[in-house]
């Protein structure tokens, strides 16, 4: 999964949203504006979301 994006659902809303996975940016959820992801030393961890699928 090096260069994939994943389509995840925000815990808080049900929300769900496309993340590219190896996106190292902080990112919020566009309807609750939850923290989905968050950068920790140059690689993002879901924090607010869980994975739906895997999108090739
Ligand atoms: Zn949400």
């Amino acid at each position: 999964m090096a260069n994939s994006f994943i389509r995840v659902s925000c815990k808080d809303c049900g929300q769900e949203t496309i993340l590219f996975s190896r996106a190292t940016t902080q990112v919020v959820c566009s309807t609750c504006s939850a923290t989905l992801t968050k950068s920790t030393g140059g690689k993002s961890e879901l924090v607010g979301c869980q994975i739906v699928e895997y999108l090739d």
